[in-house]
């Protein structure tokens, strides 16, 4: 029997004019989520995407695959049949059997777009309902609250049977919000924030900063799965990671101690800037939250955004920890986040820092010690791999 997957589109129905480059948006990015699961075409009939897989495919993994693409509400695997009756009577008992066998009640219901079809909608789902209480006598007919919905479509072409649909990703299709670029590290938050701006549509840049020999190779490579994981919803990601010694062994040899961590901040933002820019994001995006640590008041964020010159995104800000700990459960990011590697955060970390540090004397300190003139190097001096 061939098995295809449906797709029941998401809020980019609502988006008028721009639907078409949401729909575009949305079928290359299945396509690019299905890539190496196999052969599939992918087209959109009746505000419908379907998935058609060109031989042999792991539909569990495919469906799985699906599940994460944003823009979808609802996705469902369903048996391809003729537009004709005897063909949905042949196929439907033994494709439903695996849903049907141990439920109590069912209803079926038929959607009838090509008008040409001899039977109205009513019609089938009275046939093939008689039909499948035969086959399997346990089952109860419940209109109002059934365990199995049976859907019988008939469309333009073909006629599709399935039973039930799962939720999709929901959100919209990464690639039509904008480019912006993710600071990156290997904690639990950012990756957290990534997801976040990918379900609205934004097609993510990383950047992470290193500092050699303080911290590992493999805590880059740490950041690197957690990119891989992230990349399961936000597509591909280019990940550049950027050279931080030079500049934070200069902070620590001269600036005053409680103010290395504002000042950390402020030349990750002035760099992830410069090279924002250079792939084509307009906004940065980090995974702060206010009050969480002593480099997130509301005072010590408004100096790391004076550093920036593009709009900063927090989508994290107003969570508890508790919350962000749920989603990238749920994203699978958290057991790659706990793994024990050091972050360049972390490496010179003043005991006692200033949680309110007054924006005009950070400046004067960042001027003396000459920082920015490390800038270009830390610049010219990055890795890029994409990540998928
Ligand atoms: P996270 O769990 O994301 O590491 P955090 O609660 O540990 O966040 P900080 O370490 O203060 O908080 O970092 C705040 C934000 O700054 C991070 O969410 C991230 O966006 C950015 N950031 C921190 N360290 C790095 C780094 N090494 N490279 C790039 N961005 C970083
Ligand atoms: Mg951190």
């Amino acid at each position: 029997m061939k098995e295809i997957v449906l797709i029941k589109l998401g809020e980019i129905a609502l988006k008028g004019l721009n639907r078409f480059s949401f729909e575009d948006a949305l079928k290359k990015n299945i396509k690019s989520a299905l890539y190496g699961a196999g052969y599939f075409k992918v087209k959109i009939a009746q505000s419908t995407i379907f998935v058609i897989p060109q031989g042999e495919v792991d539909m569990d993994e495919v469906c799985d695959r699906i599940s994460r693409v944003f823009g979808i509400v609802s996705f469902s695997r369903a048996c391809v049949c003729e537009k004709d009756m005897n063909d949905i009577y042949a196929k439907a008992p033994e494709y439903l059997e695996d849903a049907l066998r141990f439920a109590k009640t069912f209803k079926v219901e038929a959607k009838r777009s090509d008008k040409k079809f001899p039977l109205k909608s009513p019609e089938i789902s009275r046939e093939v309902g008689a039909l499948l209480l035969e086959k399997f006598p346990h089952l109860k007919v419940d209109v109002h609250n059934p365990q199995v919905k049976v859907t019988v479509e008939i469309r333009d072409f073909g006629a599709y049977i399935r039973a039930g649909a799962e939720k999709g990703a929901g959100g919209i299709p990464v690639g039509t919000g904008g480019n912006a670029a993710i600071l990156i590290s290997g904690g639990i938050d950012s990756p957290v924030a990534a997801y976040m701006l990918a379900k609205r549509g934004v097609k993510l840049t990383a950047i992470h900063f290193a500092s050699p020999p303080y911290t590992s190779e493999r805590a880059e490579d740490k950041v690197k799965r957690l990119l891989m994981k992230v990349s399961r919803y936000a597509g591909p990601i280019e990940m550049i990671t950027v050279p931080f010694t030079k500049i934070q062994e200069t902070i620590k040899d001269r600036c005053d101690e409680e103010l290395f961590t504002i000042i950390m901040r402020r030349m990750m933002m002035k760099i992830s800037c410069i090279i924002a820019k250079k792939y084509d994001c307009t906004a940065l995006i980090t995974g702060e939250s206010l009050g969480q640590v002593a480099s997130q008041t509301i005072t010590a964020i408004a100096c790391t955004d004076d550093a920036s010159d593009m709009p900063v995104f927090r989508p994290l800000i107003g969570m508890d920890k508790e919350e962000i700990v749920q989603i990238s459960r749920k994203i699978d990011t958290f057991e790659t986040s706990i793994e024990p590697y050091e972050d360049c955060c972390t490496v010179f970390t003043p005991k006692h820092p200033r949680t309110k540090p007054v924006l005009k004397f950070v400046r004067y300190a960042e001027e003396d010690a000459r920082l920015d003139e490390l800038i270009e190097d830390a610049v010219e001096n990055v890795k890029a791999v994409t990540v998928r």
